[in-house]
């Protein structure tokens, strides 16, 4: 499975750095409660406007957890 998130806001480079940061400690923790595994995240893009986040995980339910926190809701 595969999701991707557009990064919404329009910043310097140094914010491409955090935003990933913040990104992969949010999900740092989070396994899969049927198969414990955790999801990888991939980054693309130079700039906060053009980043967008690529997770993978063992099934759509990891996704959408891993979706959820990076979200913050
Ligand atoms: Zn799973």
């Amino acid at each position: 499975m595969i999701f991707v998130i557009p990064a919404i806001q329009s910043s310097p480079r140094e914010a491409v750095e955090d935003f990933k940061d913040r990104t992969v400690r949010k999900i740092g923790d989070l396994r899969c409660p049927d198969h414990h595994q955790s999801p990888r995240v991939r980054f693309l893009g130079a700039t906060l406007r053009d980043v967008t986040v690529h997770m993978s995980g063992c099934c759509d339910k990891l996704i959408q957890l891993a979706n959820r926190k990076i979200a913050g809701l």
